[in-house]
């Protein structure tokens, strides 16, 4: 049996969150320890934190060996938790500490319990206002009376703590004695359901079974946007509270976060807990506990929930599971989705994977007989999928500078007369891609990476889309130094909302793209308002692409359908198809049936004819196909490495070196590509070598890689990561 308690004087092996590449031996405290204790311990001159892992290897002098300072006042960490842990990290090749500290992401999470002060908006406004004072108001009116801690709302202000003491002393801020870290309102699992489809009972009864039986097992549920995935999902959620086990539902973007949680709430009395970096310090905190001590049925979050300490798990629904944001690409590098069937499979907990245009991944698990497919076939009420069809650009007339065809055009007029509302879809932010000098043909581009800057007109400036660098929009040319000659060339959504608001001059247009709101409560405000009819017009991102429902919306119009096509990424037709349907599925959810229309100089490319046609089957066989023919993922495994550093020719010789020292990756079958200068070869002034490690699926890829890399010792500023099942190549 695996020792569970520790005397006084016993000695423990630490896991830390220090880059120590090991397990630290410890003396247990006075009134010892439990193993999964969260601890302060002694490392040097500091205190950092740590939990207890198991019992302490004993190769060290015991009379050296230093005392764990104190067990912290929070849940143990469960056994499963630490397995958890462990095959992440062996799955991600990433060291034990980096995943403990994705697990400990709760600030003050071992301060004592009690009261402190707390921080809301007063009763009055100060009779003298100033910049700080107005920040102050700011933040606190934007967070709509929540409260916040002192350190916090001075932080988010940007101003001194003295600034918010003198607006208490003025009642235009209020300071309270809060109870710390209450538990969350219980959720009544039979508050308000909905009456189902027989095709929606049929699934839902399906998933609660599942739940209550207590077992791991992974299903896809498919359907297409409006099916009622969701409603089918809560009563899985239903199911687990019934049985006493906690849910955690993962959601792609924070911007969802709010409609959701209105959603839980109707369907359970209650808001459930919330997980995501737009949430408080103190209500993060608050969460992670909380979920430590059962006292949070139900989490909403993004990807980093899947590693709050839950007492006990029943139930991980990942929404809309195909979306590219659930891996994470800085840091430890996850999956979010392959993360969460880790994660229920040690647990006995059951998985949702909801989407309505699947990743192939999911598709092939499900062939091969790994996940169970539950698949709801029409959208709920009288709304059908809108009719789709492809806008041949070869044969439109369109002057150059000008993104909407004729066609469209007519189209939206048509809603325009009929009071309904059109979407016009375009993946790129900004004002345009590319600001060109018409004197010597210079593009400006980004000073520290391979990019060029894209210029954003509603912030006035340039930024970089790699590492968000801006400068202010130059008006001589940096290269030539001639005047008045630089030019925007290519549209971003801002250009396409000037576009439109001159073809309708008449009508309401908006730009929804993430980087134009301030926070994201204030997007949520103004995307309800556009769903109830605040606006005729549409201009939007892939942002709208994501689960906003627009009931008045019947008309989608895709400005470049090709976009996606372009470029060598290994899943660039999957991405489009489902980035398309995605959209589409944006027009006629209520009672009016919509239309889709892509405008398109490919018409007769096959990811366009599969869309247009609407037939899916055949697109995922032929895309499987040809992947299983390849032999890449998922039919094959793969792994990107990308060497970076300040001196190309070090960055090349490591890659070199790499690519020649393979015995490790030949004995397993694997190959070695690469070295290759990746896509976006310089980014933050850091050059970029790629290498490509391909290999059989059943092939014990991890360990081999591991085995390899270990070979080359990093000098200088040379970095290496690894990226298993990488999603994107740049
Ligand atoms: P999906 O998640 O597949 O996009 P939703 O669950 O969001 O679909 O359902 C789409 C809309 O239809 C929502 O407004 C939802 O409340 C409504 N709806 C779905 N099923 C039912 C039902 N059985 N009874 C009442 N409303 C439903
Ligand atoms: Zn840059």
């Amino acid at each position: 049996m695996v020792q569970s308690h520790f005397n006084e004087g016993e000695l423990v092996g630490v896991l830390t969150t220090q880059p120590l590449g090991r397990v630290l031996d410890y003396k247990a405290p006075q009134g010892g320890c439990f193993a999964g204790a969260f601890v302060e311990v002694p490392l040097g001159p500091r205190k950092i934190l740590g939990v207890v892992w198991g019992a302490g290897a004993g190769d060290y002098d015991y009379a050296k060996v230093r005392s764990v300072m104190r067990v912290l006042d929070v849940a143990p960490m469960r056994s499963e938790m630490q397995t958890f842990l462990t095959r992440a990290a062996d799955y991600t090749l990433t060291p034990l500490d980096q995943m403990l500290r994705l697990a400990t992401r709760a600030p003050g999470m071992g301060d004592a319990p009690g009261t402190r002060k707390v921080y809301r908006l007063g009763s009055s406004e100060p009779t003298r206002m100033t910049e700080a004072r107005q920040a102050v108001l700011d933040v606190l009116r934007e967070y709509g009376g929540l409260a916040f801690t002192l350190k916090e709302l001075a932080e988010m202000a940007g101003v001194g703590t003295t600034v918010v003491k003198g607006m208490v002393k003025l009642g235009a801020v209020s300071e309270e004695d809060a109870p710390r870290d209450t538990p969350y309102p219980k959720l009544d699992p039979n508050y308000g359901g909905k009456e189902l489809t027989a095709d929606q009972a049929a699934g839902a009864a399906v998933l609660a079974e599942a739940v209550a039986s207590g077992t791991y097992g992974t299903t896809l549920l498919k359907g297409v946007t409006g099916s009622g995935k969701t409603e089918v999902y809560l009563e899985a959620v239903a199911a687990c509270l019934r049985a006493g086990r906690q849910a955690l539902v993962l959601l792609p973007e924070i911007a969802l976060t709010g409609e959701f949680l209105d959603r839980i709430e109707a369907r359970f009395g209650q808001r459930p807990a919330e997980w995501h970096s737009g949430v408080t310090q103190t209500e993060r905190r608050r969460c992670w506990r909380m979920v430590g001590l059962g006292d949070a049925d139900v989490v909403v979050g993004a990807r980093s929930a899947l590693f709050l300490p839950y007492r006990d798990l029943g139930l991980i629904v990942v929404d809309e599971e195909h979306d590219t944001s659930y891996k994470q690409e800085d840091g430890v590098l996850y999956n979010a989705r392959d993360m969460a069937v880790l994660r229920a499979a040690g647990n006995g907990a059951q998985v949702v994977l909801a989407s309505a245009t699947p990743s192939l991944e999911s598709w092939a698990n499900v062939e091969a007989g790994k996940y169970r497919r539950l698949e709801l076939k029409s959208r709920f009420g009288p709304a059908v999928m809108p009719k789709m069809s492809a806008i041949d650009m070869r044969s439109e007339d369109l002057p150059s500078g000008h993104w909407v065809s004729p066609s469209l055009r007519a189209a939206m007029q048509l809603r325009i007369e009929r009071g309904e509302q059109s979407l016009v879809f375009l993946n790129r932010r900004g004002y345009a891609p590319v600001t060109l000098c018409r004197a010597c043909g210079h593009q400006i581009a980004c000073d520290d990476c391979d990019a060029r800057m894209v210029e954003h007109r509603f912030l006035k400036r340039l930024m970089c889309h790699q590492c968000g660098a801006t400068k202010p929009m130059p008006t001589v040319c940096p290269h030539c130094a001639v005047e008045d000659k630089l030019s925007a060339v290519g549209p971003g959504v801002e250009r396409m909302g000037e576009e439109v608001q001159a073809l309708f001059p008449d009508a309401r247009v908006v730009v929804l793209s993430s980087d134009l709101y301030g926070s994201a409560r204030a997007m949520k405000a103004h995307i309800a308002d556009i769903a109830a009819g605040g606006a005729d017009i549409v201009i939007g991102t892939q942002l709208v692409a994501k689960g906003h429902n627009f009931p008045k919306l019947t008309l989608v119009g895709v400005i470049d359908a090709d976009l996606g096509l372009q470029g060598s990424d290994l899943r660039a037709a999957e991405r489009t198809f489902q980035l398309m349907r995605q959209v589409a599925g944006r027009a006629g959810r209520a009672e009016a049936p919509g239309e889709a229309l892509l405008q398109t100089y490919q018409p007769e490319h096959a990811v366009i004819r599969a869309i247009v046609a609407g037939d899916e089957e055949a697109f995922w066989s032929a895309e499987a196909a040809e992947r299983k023919a390849a032999g890449v993922p998922p039919y094959g495994r793969m792994a990107g490495i990308v060497l970076s550093g300040g001196d190309v020719q070090q960055v090349f010789d490591l890659g070199t070196a790499m690519a020649r020292q393979d015995a490790a990756l030949r004995r397993i079958g694997a190959q070695v590509f690469g070295p290759a200068p990746a896509p976006i070869a310089r980014i933050r002034g850091r050059h970029r070598v790629r290498l490509l490690v391909k290999a059989d699926k059943a092939a014990p890829l991890q360990q081999a890689l591991a085995e390899w890399a270990a070979q080359f010792k990093l000098r200088g500023d040379l970095r290496m990561a690894i990226d298993i099942d990488p999603q994107s190549f740049y």
